[in-house]
């Protein structure tokens, strides 16, 4: 008799990919236990009554089963479709976007409660918000806070003077703001405008949970902004590995 240990979670789904004949790879973010890649099994056969459950985005209650390699998903069901967002094309390119942040700033099997639950709520404001936007900075200030790379906001991150409304920059590389005077000597500096520093500051300090509001050229800029930061970090983060297989390889 084979043993299984079965767990339940309920969990975002981030990702899938086809594997075999029937089955599907689906990357999601549990609650109980960070990002995993499980396998969903006959899932793409007409029969299958998980499909439905495991579509990008949705929100399930998983029971997985505890495999040799990935674990295997035997039951779900759907507690959020978000139906609202699925029914839009512009806002389901958004939770497309919001699910892809997650995945390629988390690791496997790395529980981050904080992430999990700034993926629900963000996916839940996208079908009720006016401006997108400022749900994707919201989104983006949290998630990083939650993974331990919060820019600075609020002092030079080269000399450690404190930011007052000028002519500052922003640097994805060194994770913050820039002042006047160290700006122009940093190659990894672009300008930042004083609005769209004051709507970052405010999200940041309020916690995404006061309401706020700005014009759109300013929302565009520190989403661009966020997002060029996000990236960076991704870069940086996939880097090392990459690395370090190259030194495995070369190693006598
Ligand atoms: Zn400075």
């Amino acid at each position: 008799m084979t043993r299984s240990r079965l767990y339940r979670t309920p969990a975002v789904i981030l990702k899938r990919m086809d594997l075999g004949e029937a089955d599907r790879i689906v990357t999601l973010f549990s609650r109980d236990e960070g990002k995993i890649r499980a396998v969903a099994k006959g899932v793409r056969r007409t029969t299958s009554r998980s499909a439905g459950h495991l579509e990008p985005f949705t929100l399930s209650d998983l029971l997985l089963a505890v495999g040799r390699e990935l674990d295997v998903i035997s039951q779900a069901a759907t507690v959020e479709a978000f139906r609202e967002v699925r029914e839009n094309v512009d806002l389901t390119s958004h939770a497309y976007y919001l699910a892809e942040v997650v995945d390629l700033l988390t690791e496997d099997r790395q529980e981050n409660r904080a992430v999990f639950d700034i993926l629900v709520a963000s996916l839940h404001e996208l079908s009720v918000a006016i401006d997108v936007r400022l749900v994707l900075i919201r989104f983006h200030l949290q998630v990083l806070d939650a993974l331990g790379y919060r820019p600075e906001l609020r002092e030079c991150v080269n000399c450690r003077h404190v930011i007052e409304p000028d002519r500052n920059h922003f640097s994805a590389v060194h994770g913050g703001v820039i002042c006047p005077v160290c700006g122009p000597a940093e190659p990894t500096a672009r300008a930042i405008g004083t609005s769209a520093l004051k709507l970052l500051r405010f999200i940041q300090a309020t916690h995404g949970e006061r309401a706020v509001t700005a014009p759109p050229h300013v929302c565009r800029e520190a989403e661009a902004l966020l997002r060029d930061y996000a990236e960076h970090i991704v870069e940086r983060r996939l880097r090392t590995p990459a690395l370090m297989a190259r030194i495995a390889e070369t190693a006598p």
